[in-house]
């Protein structure tokens, strides 16, 4: 049966999934301050709405895919104080841990269930409707949460208590970062040494160092037609976004007094990339940097 959902957040991601909602049968109130974002939304049957309150008002569940963590905090703090108890509140924004738990937090005394779901599956994930949401919060949650998720996602895979969902995103994202700089190292000192992209390829691919740097997103163009590297490292995934990510890793690292050396020397290498102009460039161009291609 189709519900009333508030989507705040209509941007390169939250639109395509606030349409998906729609298709599937839900009346869908959007919020943006970006006046082209709210237009794009409109053209996916999003019904635009001025204001935090008037989002939530009456409505059976909420999301946020916001920039950042501030932003989550504040926009939810609004929530708070308009949404009836009991509503699902979820955000699916990529943000740190601290502020995810304090969205939790807020909303805690109104009785309402919430999670934190971030996503992977880039802007192509999010327009065919098979993201994978990353879920913290409790049981119930989770169940509350999960159909109004359901139009959106490919899989919702429980993580744990609040907070879990970023927390597992954080960590994926660090070992993707580092293991792609370990595939474009690769590359680079084999093409040094002689070797063929597509015989280093068919190695790796079948032995211990295959990944899915390598075997599905290879950084060098030929082995995998589908990867960026063969379209000019245009994105998939930028350059930016990586590095927002390891940057979100080492706050929570200092926070929690993990050690997360290679994760720092990433998040190092990604922002010299992004320092020399490539923050649009996708994380797998690295291979040029590595390999002295790039100025
Ligand atoms: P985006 O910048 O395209 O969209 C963010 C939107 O939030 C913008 O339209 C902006 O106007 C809006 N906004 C800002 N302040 C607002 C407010 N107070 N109220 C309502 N809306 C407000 O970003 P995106 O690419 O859609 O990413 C959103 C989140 O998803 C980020 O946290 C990002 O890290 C994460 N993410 C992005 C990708 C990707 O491939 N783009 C993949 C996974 C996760």
């Amino acid at each position: 049966m189709g519900r009333t959902i508030a989507f705040i957040g209509l941007g390169n991601m939250g639109a395509p999934m606030a349409g998906n909602l729609v298709r599937a049968g839900h009346a869908v109130r959007g919020l943006d301050p970006s006046a082209a974002a709210r237009d794009a939304a409109a053209a996916r049957g999003v019904t635009p709405v001025e204001t935090v309150e008037a989002a939530v008002d009456g409505a059976d569940a909420v999301l946020t895919m916001l920039p950042d963590g501030a932003l989550v905090r504040r926009v939810w703090a609004q929530i708070a104080a308009a949404v009836a108890p009991g509503t699902v509140v979820i955000d699916s924004s990529t943000i740190d841990v601290d502020s995810a738990l304090a969205a939790h937090a807020m909303l805690e005394d109104k009785g309402c269930p919430t999670l934190d779901a971030p996503v992977s599956g880039g802007t192509g994930g999010a327009e065919a409707g098979t993201l994978t949401f990353m879920a913290g919060g409790s049981d119930a949650a989770l169940a509350a949460g999960t159909p109004i998720l359901e139009p959106m996602a490919g899989r919702v895979v429980p993580c744990g208590g609040p907070g879990a969902g970023q927390a597992a995103k954080v960590c994926n994202n660090m070992l993707l970062g580092i293991s792609m700089i370990g595939a474009a190292e690769a590359f680079a000192l084999g093409e040094r040494l002689g070797l063929a992209h597509q015989a280093l390829f068919d190695v790796i691919s079948t032995s211990s160092g295959q990944c899915w740097s390598v075997n599905t997103y290879c950084p060098v163009p030929g082995p995998v037609p589908a990867s960026p590297a063969n379209d000019g490292y245009r994105p998939g995934f930028a350059t930016a976004l990586m590095l927002k990510d390891l940057r979100l890793a080492q706050a929570a690292a200092a926070s929690r007094g993990a050690q997360i050396p290679l994760g720092a020397e990433a998040a190092q290498l990604y922002g010299l990339f992004e320092s020399l102009g490539h923050g649009d460039t996708d994380f797998s161009g690295i291979f040029e940097f590595l390999r002295g291609r790039t100025g």
